[in-house]
């Protein structure tokens, strides 16, 4: 039987022996980067791993997610330590894959060496004998949110219910057995502290966007033809022209790119693609702010009497990090590393699928340093791997045994009077009716609509 400090520490010693295997592990996925519900070589190390040390796992979750569960030596809370196992595209990273542009340009790589670095840890240090409930290792697929028109096939298929891996296995029901959940992720700027832990970050959803008019020829008989060009121009300055009546405090991003602009430069373009994002602080200004974007899209479709079909995706749920489990953490980071590499961050404006997890229990998303470059650049890089690697695995370990330690007390302080901000039904009826297709014929002004 040891104390709380005394198994901590030795994890800590495990983590530290078993550096090369982890740090190993980081850099063999920042070398084979796979895009999100595509991250089959990255699942299968896991699942290696988990087999190596022993725990129990099912994988093919949600697609590639790997799941496994050790157990603690009498029943009590679950805790999900996650690490997400996709990358992102930035074909230009000097370590992306040649073929599908994908790079590991924001540290997920980092991510599932520190799960398993953890895994390693309290596995070696035999922690189930000291904790109640359960700790499980989760390797989530796709938080990054991209390819979008894959993944809506997907889902027409019926192979996906959501876009994003988090929210997918929330469908799914593989968190239904678990009551609390953290990740760290990794981030890049040298004048942060090593550790930093905000207290929320941005939602959002999704908007594929298509102008429809009519070709003809751009010189003769521009008269002839319906400018989607023209129409997409409008709406485009129609959303800007909504800036002014975003709040500071709703935190709302629009940022809408052209994919398609015309086929050929003598022919008035007859379709025009768009994407956009609508980013925000709370469900409820996302979506007035997606409303005012959709209504100056269709004001486009009008002035130039082009068709634009709107279709609206989920996207994130805002993050708020529980507050008691970023108490338990902070001390754990000021522990391990001293205070004056911690930080308490404020709102960040980005969005992470972490915060669907947070709307259904307790959850938290700090960031820990040990990279360089800009983040979704083509010069991110690890540059120091104690730090992305080894110290995370040993927070995320840490801060397992600070709360299911003995009979897991903490952990069951955290969930006695916890009230989920939804239920999972009231989660799953929310995304499902963003879902929306509209098609808004500007000749007539009239809509249809897709669910
Ligand atoms: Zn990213
Ligand atoms: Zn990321």
């Amino acid at each position: 039987m040891s104390s709380k400090e005394d198994l901590k520490k030795l994890v800590c010693e495990i983590i530290d022996q078993r550096r090369e295997k982890i740090e190993e592990i980081g850099d063999k996925i920042m070398r084979s980067p796979e895009l999100g519900f595509k991250e089959f070589k990255t699942a299968e190390l896991v699942s290696g791993l988990m087999e190596e040390f022993g725990i129990p796992y099912q994988a093919g979750l949600a697609i590639t997610g790997v799941k496994g569960r050790l157990k603690g030596r009498e029943p009590g809370p679950t805790l999900a330590l996650l690490g997400e196992l996709d990358s992102v595209l930035v074909p230009e990273h000097p370590l992306a894959d040649p073929e599908t542009g994908a790079a590991h340009a924001c540290g997920h790589n980092a991510q599932i060496a520190a799960l398993m670095g953890a895994m390693m840890g309290l596995v070696e240090a035999k922690a189930s004998e000291e904790l109640a409930g359960a700790v499980v290792f989760f390797a989530v697929p796709a938080e990054e949110y991209v390819e979008v028109e894959y993944r809506i096939s997907l889902v027409r298929q019926g192979k996906l219910g959501f876009l994003g891996g988090k929210p997918e296995l929330v469908r799914l029901g593989h968190f239904d057995d678990i009551d609390m959940a953290m990740m760290i992720h990794n981030h890049s700027n040298p004048n942060m502290k090593k550790v930093l832990l905000g207290k929320s970050s941005n939602g959002c959803v999704v908007k594929m966007i298509r102008f429809i008019g009519r070709a003809s020829h751009a010189g003769q008989s521009p008269h002839r033809g319906i400018n989607a060009l023209n129409a997409a121009h409008v709406a485009l300055a129609a959303i800007h022209a909504q800036r002014e009546t975003f709040r500071d405090a709703d935190a709302i991003r629009v940022h809408p790119i052209i994919t398609h602009g015309g086929d050929l430069v003598n022919v008035v373009p007859a379709e025009v693609r768009m994407e956009s994002y609508v980013r925000g602080k709370t469900n409820e200004a996302i979506l007035k702010a997606n409303d005012k974007v959709d209504r100056a899209l269709r004001a486009g479709a009008l002035a130039i009497g082009a068709e634009v079909e709107i279709e609206t995706i989920p996207g994130y749920f805002p993050l708020t990090n529980d507050p008691r489990l970023s108490e338990i953490f902070k001390e754990t980071a000021t522990a391990l590393l001293g205070k004056d590499e911690y930080a308490d961050g404020g709102h960040g404006a980005g969005s992470t699928d972490m915060g669907d997890i947070a709307h259904l229990m307790p959850a938290l998303h700090p960031m820990v340093g040990g990279a360089l470059g800009r983040n979704h650049g083509a010069d991110y890089r690890i540059s120091d791997k104690n730090l992305a690697y080894l110290v995370p695995a040993k927070l995320l370990a840490m801060t397992a045994i600070e709360v299911l330690y003995g009979g897991a007390e903490k952990a069951k302080e955290i969930l006695a009077d916890y009230k989920p901000q939804m239920t999972k039904a009231e989660y799953l009826k929310h995304q499902q009716a963003v879902f929306k297709t509209e098609i808004y014929d500007g000749e007539t002004g009239k809509s249809m609509f897709n669910s």
